[in-house]
């Protein structure tokens, strides 16, 4: 397998995801978010084309059987801002489709509004990231992704179109956006979500650069309750259980008050998952 490979959680006992494909049509991202995961890829803010991506998922996905669940993107959004000129996403789309597979999207990008009329007629589901919905901090937060009222508005399109949409209200972090919990899962369900995953913000050595750099203040704060009181978990530093039962409790309970299922990704909690799945695949029509 070339371009679509199987779902790798690093061996993570933490995650729940049902098994599947992933697929990355671009490397890297301009989202530029400073709390990314993926910045372990060289120059990752650097969003690129891959050479002759289209036809490689041609080939590859013949290798896979029929009705396979597809993750578009796992470590990079399919719908950076180039996409918009390249393509590459909606081509890969249509070919996919015509295999009949499973599409789950993952995205921060308006334009993929552009491919509702694929995803429309796929088996598909989309999940659109929302951390905040204060502009101030998403600025700071993800400098290049479109504003949360402008993720809002998409969820509400794609819910309109008939689109299966979720939410992944993630990373949340102390101090700086667990108050806004209970408006977010409002703001989401009113929105048309149809879930909503969470989990605390996870910070390994070059995201907690970023964030201190953008909230220095807040950083000092939580510098305690992540490497003292805290644990490591496969790489990324984790704020103590109670913490993250508080916070994601928190999620939990609004969800269930907002009628809106609910799960979390790489926290080990099974106890407040009301969903049917961890990434929203149960979405999928
Ligand atoms: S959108 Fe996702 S992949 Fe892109 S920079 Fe943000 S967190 Fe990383």
């Amino acid at each position: 397998m070339d371009v679509i490979n199987e779902f790798d959680p690093w061996d993570s006992e933490m995650c729940t995801c049902p098994e599947k494909y992933s697929l990355n049509p671009y490397t890297g991202c301009g989202h530029r978010c400073i709390y990314c995961y993926s910045t372990y890829i060289p120059n990752f803010f650097e969003p690129r084309r891959k050479k002759n991506v289209v036809e490689r998922v041609k080939k590859d996905v013949k290798k896979i059987p029929e009705g396979s669940l597809i993750s578009i993107s796992n470590s990079s959004d399919p719908y950076i801002p180039k996409d918009e000129e390249h393509g590459d996403t909606r081509e890969i789309l249509k070919i996919l489709k015509k295999e009949d597979m499973k599409v789950l999207v993952v995205t921060k990008g308006v334009h993929v509004r552009r491919d509702i009329d694929v995803l429309k007629k796929m088996h598909s589901a989309v999940t659109i990231s929302i951390s905040t919905l204060k502009e101030d901090i998403q600025e700071k937060l993800e400098p290049n992704a479109p504003s949360p009222r402008t993720r809002l508005d998409l969820v509400k399109s794609l819910a309109v179109e008939g689109i299966s949409v979720g939410v992944r209200f993630d990373p949340i972090f102390p101090e700086l956006t667990e108050s806004e919990i209970p408006r977010v899962v409002r703001k989401v369900e009113e929105a048309g979500a149809e879930h909503i995953v969470s989990s605390t913000f996870k910070p390994r050595g070059d995201s907690w650069k970023r964030f201190k750099l953008a909230f220095p203040e807040i950083a000092e704060d939580l510098e305690e309750l992540y490497f003292e009181e805290g644990e490591k978990i496969d790489n990324s530093y984790y704020v103590p259980e109670e913490k993250r039962k508080e916070i994601l409790g928190t999620v939990a309970k609004e969800c269930e008050e907002n009628d809106i299922p609910f799960a979390t990704c790489r926290e080990d909690l099974p106890s407040l998952k009301t969903s049917a799945s961890c990434d929203g695949s149960h979405l999928l029509k």
